[in-house]
């Protein structure tokens, strides 16, 4: 069966995050031959936003470094 998708552009972080969940569920099968993820029937939800402080270490690694968990 032959269908067209659209494509959304994210991130390289995101796609990585979203890429190793499915990978890590068994669904190997969602990937296309360009690397690009079919996700027909698979529902994208935000994380519940955090009670306390966030550690941005990771996110931090592509800017100058602050972390509100590990400011010294
Ligand atoms: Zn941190």
């Amino acid at each position: 069966m032959t269908y067209t998708v659209a494509t959304l552009e994210v991130s390289e972080r995101t796609f990585r995050e979203i890429a190793d969940k499915l990978l890590a569920a068994g669904y190997q099968h969602l990937f296309m031959s360009d690397g690009s993820i079919d996700m027909y029937g698979i529902a994208l939800a935000a994380a519940p936003r955090p009670v306390g402080p966030v550690c941005t270490c990771l996110t931090n690694q592509l800017r100058p470094h602050y972390c509100e968990v590990h400011a010294a």
